[in-house]
């Protein structure tokens, strides 16, 4: 195959990548002292950089790369999309046949009250859909003073302005000057480690919903739009809920009719084990978002899923909402994602992580309780967090300027395991195709990590 780019050593890509390349969340003055790693070709969980170093994807990229890498069936369906209708705007009264048939196969899969989908490229764009449309349901019903989100902290929605200010990881409120947080109100969230420590697990659950209850009796129930939340906590440190939380949030959220966002952008496509959050923690959202792992990464594809309680109003009262991409259900991406879905199924591939990996995930996180940095271990399915904390007793944090969580994850990286830091946790998100004697293998890293950073 013919690469859209020239020939040239690591060195030359590094000194490009310096001089033009802004990344994503990224401290470009340490990356000038390092350089990047210049990442070259990849197949099932690794990695290999422009050196040939082989890297273990213990983060499935960000999450998303679920079926691991080089899966030659997506490239066909991307390709024989493209060939076929490269692209098609659903605009004005077009339509395609990918996005059709992906939009009924989402909603076949989730439960019965969410009948619509409305697609976008990424999780950040899906969560300004999903909160424009909850604002907008109230207007048309009256009611156009339920206006507040309630999200939570260490919460992350994403990088757009209303994304980043429903986000409760607080420097990404100062990254682009002032948000329009005037509209978002954050609860304390369901960790137990910080915040209800000793606490019957059980009892925290429903402790840490009635701060829900709390934030709504405060502020009124007839000023809130929808309480946004995560299943589980990705990027705030695999900060995963006590089984009671989401039936007594359920319960709140229908109480005082506030609509309830799910934001499955990690979650969805079987991080948890089921295929989404909403079935491992019995949750019935009236809006619903996924991204990420519907395509495992292959092209960018995010979807909004709408209940038929909100998408009746918006259908019937709503006339024109002027809303939508350009990219809105791009066919190739389209394609790519009943490809990507159709082997998940077909091949046991979420089925097995739920039954078979996770546990033996667990187990192996499970394991790390005697070591001496690791204060708190939490996980669902196949994603886990293990929280380094100065003193296991007191469980006090190192100090901010230590950077231990990235002290951890270089010296992860240096001996080949891509291992990421979420403040002082170390996140483990393998993809879903990790077979357990690759499992061994990193947490043999991730131990050995951790011993060079105690
Ligand atoms: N929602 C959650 C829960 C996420 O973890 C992320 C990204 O990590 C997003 C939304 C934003 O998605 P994107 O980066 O595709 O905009």
């Amino acid at each position: 195959t013919t690469m859209a780019f020239k020939e040239l050593d690591t060195q030359s890509w590094q000194v490009l990548d310096r001089a033009h390349y802004l990344h994503p969340s990224t401290d470009h003055a340490s990356l000038r002292q390092t350089g990047a790693r210049v990442a070259a070709h990849a197949e099932g969980i690794y990695v290999w950089d422009t050196d040939g170093e082989r890297l273990i994807d213990g983060l499935s990229g960000l999450g998303n790369v679920n079926i691991g890498y080089g899966r030659k069936e997506l490239v066909d369906a991307a390709a024989a999309q493209m060939l076929e209708l490269s692209y098609c705007q659903s605009f004005f009264k077009t339509t395609h046949r990918a996005a059709i048939s992906l939009a009924e196969k989402l909603t076949s899969m989730l439960p019965g009250h969410l009948n619509h989908v409305f697609f976008q490229s990424s999780g950040s764009e899906a969560n300004e859909t999903g909160t424009r449309l909850a604002r907008r349901y109230w207007d048309l019903l009256g009611k156009p003073e339920k206006r507040i989100f309630i999200a939570r902290e260490l919460a992350y929605h994403g990088s757009s302005h209303m994304a980043a200010s429903l986000s409760g990881i607080w420097p990404m409120h100062k990254a682009g000057g002032d948000l329009p947080l005037s509209n978002v109100t954050h609860i304390k969230t369901a960790y137990q480690y910080r915040n209800g420590f000793g606490m019957d697990a059980d009892a925290f659950g429903v402790l840490a919903a009635s701060w829900l209850e709390d934030k709504i009796l405060e502020i009124g129930a007839d000023n809130i739009a929808a309480f946004v939340a995560e299943p589980a906590q990705s990027a705030g440190g695999a900060i995963c809920p006590p089984m009671t939380y989401w039936p007594e949030i359920q319960r709140i959220c229908k109480k005082y009719d506030i609509l309830l966002i799910v934001d499955e952008v990690v979650m969805g496509f079987g991080r948890t084990g089921e295929w989404f959050g909403c079935y491992k923690y019995g949750i019935e959202p009236d809006i619903m978002q996924v991204g990420k792992a519907i395509t495992s990464g292959y092209l960018p594809l995010s979807g909004t899923i709408i209940s038929d309680r909100v998408a009746d109003v918006l259908i019937d009262q709503g006339g024109a909402w002027d809303h939508g991409y350009t990219y809105s259900g791009h066919p190739a991406c389209c394609a790519v994602a009943l490809e990507n879905i159709r082997i998940l199924d077909e091949e046991g591939i979420v089925e097995n992580a739920g039954k078979e990996l996770a546990p033996y995930f667990q187990a192996k996180l499970d394991a790390f309780a005697d070591h001496p940095l690791i204060g708190d271990i939490r996980y669902v399915g196949l994603m886990g967090g293990l929280e380094i904390v100065k003193d296991k007793a007191s469980r006090e944090a190192y100090a901010y300027e230590a950077h231990i969580g990235d002290f951890c994850s270089a010296e992860a990286l240096k001996r080949g395991l891509a291992l990421r830091a979420n403040g002082d946790t170390m996140s483990l998100m393998p993809p879903l195709i990790t077979t357990k004697a690759q499992m061994d293998e990193i947490f043999d890293i991730t131990r050995e990590a951790l011993d060079a950073t105690a």
